[in-house]
This record gives C-alpha cells, sequence and structure tokens, in this order.
C-alpha cells in the first residue's frame, strides 16, 4: 500500500495545524519531534488544542497491555472531533503512528475506519506521502522495516523549533533490539538492532548546540549496545561516541538511556571516570533479583553479574547513583523470587526506579506460560516493592538539604520570579532568580525539599549571608543514605 517515496516539494498553501500525542517512552518523544520536524515543510505547524487541528497523529506504545488499549479509547474520542469539524466544513485526518501502529495496523483499520493512516515507527519519514496517499486513496498503511536508514531522510529540526523546545534535548543513536527478552514486543515493533554513523550524531548535536542546546541525551532501546560507523571506519563503542560528543563546544551535560547490564563495556565506565560532562547518574534496568526469573526473562544475566557491574562504574566515580525498572508477578514468580528482589534493590540502593506489573503481551514467548501469578499477589508485591524504592528515593533526596549542588537552569517556574533546573541526578530544583541564567550551570545550596523538589538559592546569593558552611559533594552521602535506607516493607503474603 505505501506510496512512492518522491521527495516532496515545499507547498504554498496557508499553514496547517498538526496535534500530535506521545505516549509511552523517551523514544516516542523523540520520534514525536522528529514527525513535527518532517512536517514542517509540508506546511504543519503544531497546535496544543486537538479542536483546531487538520491533522492528529497518536504516536503510541504498546510495551503493556494498559498503553494500547488507550489508544482505541482515545479513537473514540477523536471520531467526535472529526464528526464536529465535519459539520463546520473541516477536513480533520487522524493518524496511527509508533508500536501500536507496527503491531495491529491491520486491526486498526478494521477496528477504527475514523483513521487515516497507519505508520510503524521506522517508516515516519513517509509520513508526506502517506497523507497524500490517504487523501486520494481514502487511508494509507505502512509498517514495513524499510532498509533505509530513515534518520537520513527526516527533515532536520528549524532553530526556532529547537529553541522552543529548550535546552536539553535527547537524541536517538540507536533503534531496536535483538535481546529478546521474553516478556518484550520492542524486538517485535522496532526490529532488529541499528546504530548511526557517528558523522550523523555529530552533525545533529553541533546544529542542536548552535540553537542554544545545552544537555544531551543519548537513546536507544538498548543504547550502550551501541555499534555505529566511526570517521575511521570502524565500529566505535558507546564510550568513544561519548567522548567525541563531550568535545562540542557548548554541550555541558551528556546522558544516555536506556542501558542493558549485558552492554556495560570498558569504554562506557571510563567514559565515567574521564567525562565530567558525563553524568554520574545511570538508568540501569535489572527487571528481577531472582536468577531463577532472570533465565525464565531471557535477560542472560544473573543478579550477581548485575551487582559487578554496578561495582565496576562505582569504582570509577563514587558519586555515580543507579535507577532501575523491575517487573513484578512474571509468570511463576514466587514469594522468595520476590524476596530476593526487595534484597537486590536494599543492596543496591537506588535514586529512584520504575517498577510495573507484568503484562502479557501478544507474540511473546511469556505470553505463552501457564504458571501465572493472581492479580492480588502482584498488586501486593507492586506495592511493596514501590514502598522500598520510595524510601530510598526520599532518603537519596533529602541527603542533598544542606549540600552545594550543580544545577542547569532549564525554564521559568510556575511560581513568579522562580527558575527551575536539574541537578546530575535529575532532581528537579527551584530557585528565585534572574532568567539570564537559563542554559548556566550553577551551583545552588539546597535548603529544603517539597514531594520530589529541592528548594534552594544561588550559592552565590547564599555565600552573601552567613550560613553554615556547605558540606563538600552530595552524592556519596546520598548513595549511602539510600544504600542503608531500612525496607519499609511490609510483610507478604
Ligand atoms: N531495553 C530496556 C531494558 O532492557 O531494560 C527496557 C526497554 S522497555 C521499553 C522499558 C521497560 O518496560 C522494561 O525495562 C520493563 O521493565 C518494562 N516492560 C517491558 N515489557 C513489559 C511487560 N510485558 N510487562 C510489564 N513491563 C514491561
Ligand atoms: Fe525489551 Fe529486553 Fe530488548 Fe530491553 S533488552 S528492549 S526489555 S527485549
Amino acid at each position: 500500500m505505501a506510496p512512492p517515496h518522491a521527495p516532496h516539494q515545499g507547498s504554498m498553501k496557508p499553514p496547517r495545524k498538526l496535534h500530535i500525542k506521545s505516549y509511552g517512552c523517551q523514544m516516542n518523544v523523540y520520534d514525536a519531534q522528529r514527525m513535527v520536524d518532517t512536517l514542517a515543510p509540508e506546511g504543519f505547524i503544531e497546535t496544543k488544542t486537538v479542536e483546531e487541528a487538520d491533522l492528529v497523529i497518536l504516536n503510541t506504545c504498546h510495551i503493556r497491555e494498559k498503553a494500547s488499549e488507550k489508544v482505541y479509547s482515545e479513537l473514540g474520542r477523536l471520531r467526535l472531533v472529526k464528526e464536529d469539524a465535519a459539520r463546520h466544513g473541516r477536513q480533520m485526518s487522524i493518524a496511527v503512528a509508533g508500536c501500536v501502529a507496527q503491531a495491529e495496523g491491520q486491526e486498526i483499520i478494521r477496528r477504527a475506519p475514523v483513521v487515516d493512516v497507519v505508520v510503524g515507527p521506522q517508516s515516519y519519514h513517509h509520513l508526506p506521502q502517506l497523507l497524500a496517499h490517504a487523501g486520494r486513496h481514502g487511508r494509507a498503511l505502512e509498517t514495513e522495516f524499510p532498509l533505509q536508514d530513515k534518520f537520513s531522510f527526516l527533515a532536520p529540526p528549524q532553530p526556532e523549533a529547537i529553541r522552543a523546545r529548550g535546552i536539553s534535548s535527547f537524541v536517538t543513536v540507536q533503534e531496536g533490539c535483538d535481546k529478546f527478552c521474553t516478556f518484550c514486543v520492542v524486538p517485535y515493533t522496532r526490529g532488529a538492532e541499528v546504530s548511526r554513523p557517528v558523522a550523523r550524531i555529530v552533525d545533529d548535536v553541533l546544529r542542536l548546540a548552535d540553537h542554544g542546546v545545552r544537555e544531551i541525551t543519548l537513546i536507544g532501546q538498548n543504547v550502550n549496545a551501541y555499534h555505529g560507523e566511526g570517521p575511521d571506519g570502524r565500529s566505535w563503542t558507546l564510550g568513544t561516541l561519548l567522548h567525541r560528543l563531550a568535545a562540542i563546544p557548548g554541550i555541558v551535560r551528556l546522558r544516555y538511556s536506556t542501558s542493558h547490564p549485558r552492554d556495560v563495556d570498558d569504554s562506557l565506565v571510563a567514559a565515567h571516570r574521564d567525562l565530567p560532562a558525563l553524568m554520574p547518574f545511570v538508568h540501569l534496568p535489572v527487571q528481577s533479583g531472582s536468577d531463577r526469573i532472570l533465565a525464565a526473562m531471557n535477560r542472560k544475566h544473573t543478579s550477581d553479574d548485575y551487582r559487578r557491574v554496578i561495582d565496576r562504574f562505582r569504582a570509577v566515580r563514587q558519586d555515580i547513583a543507579f535507577s532501575s525498572d523491575f517487573i513484578v508477578g512474571f509468570p511463576g514468580e514466587r514469594e522468595e523470587d520476590f524476596q530476593a528482589t526487595l534484597a537486590l534493590v536494599t543492596q543496591i540502593g537506588y535514586a529512584g526506579a520504575y517498577s510495573f506489573k507484568y503484562s502479557p503481551r501478544p507474540g511473546t514467548p511469556a505470553a505463552e506460560i501457564r504458571e501465572t501469578v493472581s492479580a492480588a499477589e502482584m498488586d501486593e508485591r507492586l506495592v511493596r516493592l514501590q514502598q522500598l524504592i520510595d524510601s530510598q528515593q526520599s532518603a537519596f533526596n533529602q541527603a542533598a538539604i544542606g549540600t552545594t549542588v550543580d544545577v542547569l537552569f532549564e525554564r521559568a517556574a510556575r511560581n513568579a520570579g522562580q527558575l527551575v533546573g536539574r541537578t546530575a541526578y535529575l532532581q528537579p530544583a527551584h530557585v528565585m532568580a534572574s532568567s539570564d541564567i537559563i542554559g548556566q550551570v550553577l551551583p545552588v545550596t539546597i535548603q529544603s525539599l517539597e514531594r520530589y523538589s529541592l528548594l534552594g538559592e544561588l550559592a552565590q546569593a547564599a555565600d552573601a549571608r552567613p550560613m553554615p558552611p556547605a558540606r563538600s559533594k552530595v552524592t556519596p552521602t546520598q548513595m549511602a543514605a539510600a544504600r542503608m535506607t531500612p525496607p519499609q516493607i511490609t510483610t507478604g503474603a
């Protein structure tokens, strides 16, 4: 059904309005921005109001059942908006993009006649042609994995778009996954692992830095499996790429996500030792602390392998903090498996973590396993795990009070005169200050904590008044606090 992929000539029509709603992971947030960039030369400008849109794109997530069901309920609401637009003589198009589009393309076409275009995550550079095709023939669907790298075909962001998105930006360096964890749809919806060439990534980051971006987060489903072609013709690791990007003037902070414990190599660990711009905060999902469950998940690492990876990072940077993802109630998970997860969390001491109830995904091997965990047990385990993680996160945040930490200022906060920025550990930090400092990294003395936000004042301002001397660096104390937090957990059934 895909139309020919002829390059589109810019149009002289009046601007059309595009509303895009993204679900799920950071890759989808990034993809949504790139769809906006790709449609900008077609005369589309973004609107936050769905009722005034000429084109609505739902950029969907298929990772858990709840996430994909949301799409159909949203399409029900959009049908009414589209009908109302038609009554007022206006044509609205609806496109479904992302991983639900990839996994359920034909099903969407069947269940939701309101949809004009269905486009998988590897084909959205064809959106202009697909919209034109739908205009001529009614509907268009493209969910193939084309051989060309879509990033080579996407329009670069306009300078105004870069500035409007702020001082922190995602850049995709790697896509897809070859790991095939038994619970996960990603290898099926995003396809095999592919890495972008170094030169293209460097071009993207130079453009972003030129227009005011100060922090780059390199993203990929398995970002540390990166092995893109370097300018020397060799395959570069993520660690080598980080070294190259750290040399770009204007880039003061680098991050990456999401990494896999099996792909942590020495160059990545060394980058944490050698690059001050590389933030000491690593999202390293482990999923479970039980070796039996890790094997059933096909994670191909044990809980001790994971502990050793954490130790390697900590050996080169004591102030490094970690976050993780956990799944509770994987088929066959017993109380002792779950206890092993709690023990791992207690031992590692996280600055934060995401935890999910297992959601069977059609087509994945785990969905075939009969030995399931009851909904009540899953709920109860999730509460216990989240209580433990919350207590560690609070201890980590509390330990910042009274210390002076570097904050990269991002934007005006809700309260007049207040700015918000982020610490190295992505904690939001609020201070009263002039907006001139947006884009700068400045030391802030933390005075209090309000839920998850740190409140403080610029250290220079604090220095002018008698204050107790700031403690050295926030982080080792924070890490120790998080590790030593007694597990405040209810005992299990
Ligand atoms: N590549 C990353 C890794 O290896 O950990 C994670 C990618 S996945 C998009 C994000 C998280 O969703 C996973 O770490 C896992 O915790 C969760 N997840 C994936 N499939 C799931 C499922 N079927 N049920 C519940 N959670 C799931
Ligand atoms: Fe999914 Fe596992 Fe790949 Fe992560 S490593 S994307 S959890 S299959």
